[in-house]
């Protein structure tokens, strides 16, 4: 039987990660990527395959060149048992490999709605982080007159913006008033509704789907809460994502109450030399600490370089514990981000915040050519300042902006330290240094916190 420092159950961003930091920080552990299908592809990327990837998955495609470039060793099969006495890995193949550490790196699946009569009818489709399923789709989908599809967060609403460029009606369905409403505040939630409005997608808000109907076995119509029916040719089902534990649960992993695999702040599983990282493990609010559900691929990433860090004993401690959730997405070339804290997530979760918003365009002057305005909306705590939340909308420029204001968050920087913030600025690249965004939106915080 082969045996290797570390085996990683998995293929997805987190299992390539945790390779890559594994090789490159142990040149002398052997390590092991066991997974089930050959080709990978780039999550976040899927939408884009249906229309400005040309609806060619080969375009998005993903795989551990890095990690085997490294020394890695891959192997494309099914792990299927896993001997924790025995430290053995079993293949779908038969094989046994033997471990010093395994890594379940397993990610997550679509969920399936079964309180959904008609889910699993023919041209029933979901998201599934497959090549050869996101393939077939690519091909299929755009034969279709009426897609429906149902949920409105970030997967379902890139999707169908990405669609209604290549289906005549697409019509997205979500039961919240707005979409994003798990990632955004409302009134992000509603510009980044309205953005969507303002494509060719019919968007329906405030809309419960009750029954795919479909006439043998293929799916014809949808029929809504309120007793209409709309047209359907296919359907997306998008309303969220389920770890992938059964393995680990076979194994006599602990999983939480959200049936994610039970992890400390290094990965670390209950049993020894087991670990878990990515879609498949329980993640904790940043500023609560409590138990919660964040499944992207920033997270799963960070939590591998963590693990593979310290996988062989704790080396470089953690300096942040918590899952800061970054949510960035474009709709109709709309750019939208937000982490940590808004007005909505924070009442849940009986968080104080003071909040303040300054707009100013990307560029300066702004009569130059491509200009967007770009709006940075900070959260902060009322008593010490420390920046706890941040929105941002506009240009394309909010992916990076998003980031400068997670970092302030992950390292507790404060309004009054943002007051004297240095930067770079130039008239074709940013804000006018005038009115730097966040600068003025913490300035607005500081008056607040001072003076009012
Ligand atoms: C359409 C879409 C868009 C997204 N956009 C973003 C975005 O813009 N930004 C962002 O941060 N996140 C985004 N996400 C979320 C992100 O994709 C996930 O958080 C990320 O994929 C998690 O990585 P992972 O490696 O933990 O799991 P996964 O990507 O789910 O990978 C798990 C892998 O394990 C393999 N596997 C499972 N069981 C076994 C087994 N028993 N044996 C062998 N192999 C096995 C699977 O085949 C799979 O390859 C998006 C997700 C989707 C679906």
């Amino acid at each position: 039987m082969k045996k290797y420092d570390v085996i990683i159950i998995g293929g997805g961003p987190a299992a390539i990660v945790t390779g890559i930091t594994v090789r490159k920080f142990f040149k002398d552990k052997s390590a092991l990527m066991i997974k089930e299908e050959a080709d990978g592809l780039v999550p976040c990327g899927i939408p884009y395959i249906f229309h400005l990837l040309g609806n060619d998955a080969a375009k998005n495609k993903m795989g551990p060149k890095s990690f085997i470039d490294l020394g890695g060793e891959v192997i494309i099969n099914t792990a299927t048992k896993v001997d924790k006495t025995k430290k053995e890995v079993t293949v779908k193949k038969g094989e046994q490999l033997g471990y010093e550490k395994l890594v379940f790196a397993t990610g997550s699946l679509p969920t399936i709605p079964t309180f959904i009569p008609g889910y699993n009818m023919q041209n029933v489709f979901y998201v599934k982080k497959s090549y050869p399923y996101i393939q077939e789709l690519a091909f299929k989908i755009g034969n279709f007159k009426n897609v429906v599809v149902v949920g409105g967060g970030f997967i379902g609403a890139e999707v169908a913006e990405q669609l209604a460029a290549v289906n005549a009606n697409v019509t997205l369905i979500e039961s919240e008033p707005f979409c994003f409403s798990k990632a955004f505040s409302p009134e992000l939630s509603l510009i980044a509704t309205n953005a969507l409005k303002n494509t060719k997608v019919n968007v329906m808000t405030s809309t419960l789907v009750k029954e795919i109907i479909g006439k043998n076995n293929t799916v014809k119509q949808i029929l809504l809460a309120n007793g209409n029916k709309i047209e359907a040719d296919a359907v997306i089902l998008s309303i969220g994502y389920k770890a992938n534990t059964q393995l680990a649960k076979e194994t006599g992993l602990e999983l939480n109450r959200y049936g994610d695999i039970h992890v400390d702040n290094y990965g670390r599983t209950a049993i020894k030399d087991i670990s878990a990282i990515g879609d498949c493990a329980q993640t904790f609010g940043f500023l609560t600490g409590r138990s919660d559900v964040i499944k992207l691929a920033s997270t799963a990433t960070a939590e591998a370089r963590t693990l593979g860090h310290n996988i062989f004993g704790i080396r470089i401690k953690k300096c942040t514990a918590g899952t800061l959730g970054v949510f960035s997405t474009e709709i109709n070339g709309l750019a939208m981000a937000a982490a940590g804290a808004n007005e909505k997530n924070a009442e849940e979760s009986s968080v104080e915040v003071v909040s303040a918003k300054f707009s100013s365009p990307d560029k300066h002057p702004g009569s130059l050519p491509g200009v967007s305005d770009l709006t940075v909306k900070l959260y902060a705590s009322p008593v010490d300042g420390s920046i706890l939340g941040g929105e941002a909308w506009g240009g394309k420029s909010i992916g990076e902006i998003i980031n400068i204001i997670s970092l302030a968050i992950q390292k507790s920087i404060t309004v009054f330290e943002l007051v004297s913030f240095q930067v770079g600025t130039h008239p074709l690249l940013t804000s006018s240094p005038v009115n730097n965004p966040i600068i003025r939106a913490a300035e607005d915080i500081v008056y607040k916190i001072s003076y009012s």
